[in-house]
């Protein structure tokens, strides 16, 4: 199946899950994470119409960007992120998803303000507490929320998590039903400059499972571009 093809019916999976949970399909974003993916192949996924196009290694990005590979569309960071190379992501970046420790958070505010912007990010959290994974503990979402929130230069727009891989499709949906409940929790305290407006969970597996438990932002890469070749 073309990438084209495959886009279209991922949107119409979104757009029933959406509906199913009194949302309009425009309200979840579809992000196509396009690791090792070439620019051709993204181009192709853009003219499908992903809201946005995702990448995992700053070197990687640099290139494919100087190819004019993500023209016209929102870019995202969503892979660790080192500290040596903050400075290539901030200010190219749309979002950067993958936010998730309090030092990093500082730096990245750092390299903005110096540039003099505001760079948005969601705070990643590590919804399984898994040793291998970066992110905030689930506990200390809201408080690092705040404090990014007080970070001149950063400017906190959500939450992301990459949950545990799941053995089967429903696995994971505590985890996404609890990012949802810390997302909510977080919205309606309603903090001073606190704009809490996404929620970035699933991916090829499990993305309908995640939109039908209050995710809006989707992150799909194998699903629309085939299977990874490294
Ligand atoms: C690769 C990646 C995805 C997409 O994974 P698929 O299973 O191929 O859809 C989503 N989020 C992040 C952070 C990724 O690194």
């Amino acid at each position: 199946m073309r990438i084209a093809d495959r886009v279209k019916q991922i949107k119409d999976v979104i757009s029933e899950a959406a509906l199913k949970t009194g949302r309009q399909p425009e309200e979840i974003s579809l992000v196509a994470a396009s690791k090792t993916m070439s620019v051709e192949n993204i181009r192709e996924a853009i003219l499908a119409g992903v809201d946005a196009v995702g990448e995992n290694r700053v070197q990687e990005m640099l290139e494919k960007n100087a190819a004019g590979a993500y023209h016209g569309i929102p870019l995202h960071f969503i892979g660790h992120l080192q500290k040596n190379k903050i400075r290539h992501v901030v200010g190219l970046c749309n979002l950067i998803q993958s936010a998730g420790s309090k030092q990093l958070i500082t730096q990245i505010g750092r390299r903005a303000a110096e540039r003099g912007l505001n760079q948005d990010i969601l705070i990643e959290v590590n919804v399984g507490k898994e040793s291998s994974k970066s992110g905030v503990m689930p506990e200390e979402a809201e408080e690092t929320v705040v404090f990014a929130q007080s970070v001149p230069g950063i400017c906190v727009k959500g939450l992301m998590a990459i949950p545990p891989i799941a053995q089967n499709g429903t696995e994971n949906r505590r985890y996404f039903e609890e990012m949802y409940r810390l997302y909510v929790d977080i919205k309606q305290k309603k903090y001073d400059n606190v704009h809490m407006n996404i929620l970035s969970l699933g991916m090829s597996n499990d993305f309908q499972d995640a939109v039908l438990s209050g995710a809006n932002m989707v992150r799909i890469g194998s699903a629309i571009f085939g299977r990874r070749v490294y």
